[in-house]
């Protein structure tokens, strides 16, 4: 199945194609359905990022993102050198730059890879008027997801499914996803040409984060490198993993794997440096090697969460919001702006949560069961501040944050769509004991507490004040006080979610869940934890 959108504007303006191939996620030269079919019969192409120079400023997106974004395109202009051609790189608007670079440069005929999201589709929706009025020819092709997500709404009945199992029923009874293409490479180009001018890297260069305005001093070297290369590289020893990937199963936490590994590639699969059908198709053919026969639709049960929420989302333009968000339960979260940036800065005096923070805003990435300690901390568990506010920092500070999946589980894990069960919740000091026993992850980002014996380590004010003092660490001096009494406030916060499900229930006549066991939540730590 090969699902193309084509537009086609009135009249080409001529004999000869000049194509422009514009990259926003899909930062790839693999599986690139549109660039492929455009670069079909045309005499000159150009690769276009637009960096919208606001954007830059924003606070939504933090220097570690911003590093490893330009990394993918620095990735791009090298592999394009080896095709004799370059990346051009704008500063601008697309509306505005894109309608006066196509004037400048005859353009006739426009690709892209088909966005998903609305606030893409809007976007996206605007420039192709353009082009219809300027008689260019646009193709946009999809590959940022496995699926045609209008397709598996259209099977449900026009609505995406909104549970996992529905989901996996509707998909199970269509054709599998399109296998990826071959990579465009300098043997696709026959006589294809990039004009260049001598002052490209002046006009078009890849800046870097200082010319972007970024104060880069203390910046730490990178974790994760961005690009294509890398993804590739990255998905090779992911495969290598035969043995993990034949036992693939939830995902399990040792204190290694809190760690960025090497084999990673959510923040690849987020900018479109791999290719989700590829990644899809190289596990399909691993285990037929494996097992011999053809795989389970479990063996591709991450990617296909992945999916599910871009399926959720992808007609819901409030899918990041509470309010006029229809699958979004309204719960009355309080507002605390200190106890936010506490929680945002790793301060909230739970090693456990804090040692997480900052390692995301460190390293920008954390495992995922890290993310479900931390987001239940500030939403139902602890805090009780919304998850819309958690949300936003996981957006600045995660490499893989997608607008919809990042949502999705935010909403999931404070119990306001998908997931009801409120009575799991995980406990910042047993959750942390269970999943780094030693502390040496607590030790590693919180070099504060690096003398403190590991009896005390998840919770250091427990720990004699002579004991405080020869770890060279007084907490509420040297480390915060906790900033809540986690025993009081979960007890309260149950409540408030019993009551806002008791209020729905007479509402919408749905049940008041009960403690029951959930199979995605198989993994939550359920305990009543008596420690703040
Ligand atoms: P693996 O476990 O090897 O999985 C392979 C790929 O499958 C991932 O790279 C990812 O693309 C996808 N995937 C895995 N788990 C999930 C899941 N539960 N939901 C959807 N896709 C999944 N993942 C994102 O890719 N983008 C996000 O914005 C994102 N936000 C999250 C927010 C919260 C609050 C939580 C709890 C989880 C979030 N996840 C997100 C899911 C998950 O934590 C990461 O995908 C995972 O940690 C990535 O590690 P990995 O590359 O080792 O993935």
């Amino acid at each position: 199945m090969s699902v193309v959108s084509e537009c086609t504007g009135p009249v080409s303006k001529g004999p000869e194609k000049h194509m422009v191939h514009w990259f926003r996620k899909g930062l790839r030269f693999h599986d690139n359905p549109a660039l492929r079919e455009g670069l079909k019969g045309a005499s000159t192409f150009r690769c276009v990022f637009i960096l919208d120079p606001w954007f830059a400023g924003s606070s939504n997106v933090g220097i570690n993102k911003w590093r490893f974004l330009l990394q993918c395109l620095e990735d791009l202009d090298r592999s394009l050198r080896k095709m004799n051609s370059r990346l051009f790189v704008v500063r601008g608007q697309p509306a505005d730059a894109l309608p006066k670079l196509f004037k400048e440069w005859g353009t006739t005929s426009l690709t892209f890879e088909e966005d998903p999201e609305p606030f893409g589709r809007v976007r996206d929706h605007n420039i192709i008027t353009i082009c219809q009025e300027m008689g260019i020819t646009v193709i946009q092709k999809v590959s940022h997801t496995l699926y045609y997500l209008d397709h598996i709404i259209n099977r449900n009945g026009g609505k995406a499914p909104l549970t996992y199992h529905q989901f996996q029923a509707v998909i199970a009874s269509m054709d599998p996803p399109p296998y990826a293409e071959p990579p465009v490479s300098a043997k696709d180009m026959g006589s294809i040409k990039t004009p260049l001018s001598e002052d490209h890297d002046e006009k078009y260069g890849v800046p870097t984060l200082e010319e972007l305005g970024f104060d880069t001093e203390g910046l730490l070297p990178p974790v994760w490198q961005g690009g294509e290369s890398e993804a590739l590289a990255r998905l090779e020893r992911h495969l290598e993993r035969k043995a993990w990937v034949a036992s693939f199963g939830r995902p399990k936490m040792t204190p290694q794997s809190l760690l960025a590994s090497q084999t990673g590639l959510s923040p690849y699969l987020r900018f479109g440096c791999l290719s989700t059908r590829l990644f899809y198709y190289q596990l399909t053919d691993l285990y037929k090697k494996i097992k011999k026969s053809f795989p389970p639709l479990s063996l591709h049960g991450q990617l296909l969460w992945r999916e599910f929420f871009y399926c959720a989302a992808t007609n819901n333009t409030n899918f990041d919001k509470m309010l006029g968000n229809p699958i979004c339960v309204q719960i009355p979260w309080d507002k605390n702006a200190e106890a936010l940036a506490k929680w945002a800065n790793g301060q909230t005096g739970f090693p456990w949560i804090d040692a997480i923070m900052t390692q995301l805003r460190e390293e920008g990435w954390i495992h995922h069961l890290a993310r479900h300690a931390v987001v239940c901390f500030l939403t139902r568990g602890d805090l009780w501040l919304s998850w819309e506010e958690g949300m936003r920092v996981f957006e600045e500070l995660l490499l893989d944050a997608d607008w919809s999946v990042n949502a999705g589980m935010w909403m999931w894990l404070s119990c306001s769509s998908f997931f009801q069960q409120f009575f799991h919740y995980y406990c910042p000091v047993k959750f942390g004991r269970k999943a780094d026993p030693n502390g040496d992850y607590i030790k590693k980002y919180l070099p504060a507490l690096k003398n403190f014996p590991t009896q005390y380590i998840h919770e250091p004010w427990m720990a004699p004040e002579n004991v405080q003092r020869t770890s060279k660490c007084v907490i509420g001096k040297d480390y915060p006080l906790p900033i809540v009494n986690h025993a009081i406030a979960s007890r309260i916060n149950i409540q408030r979610m019993k009551q806002v499900y008791q209020k729905l229930a007479n509402y919408r006549n749905v049940d008041v869940p009960q403690k029951c066991n959930n199979s995605f939540e198989n993994s939550l730590v359920s305990v009543n934890g008596n420690h703040g």
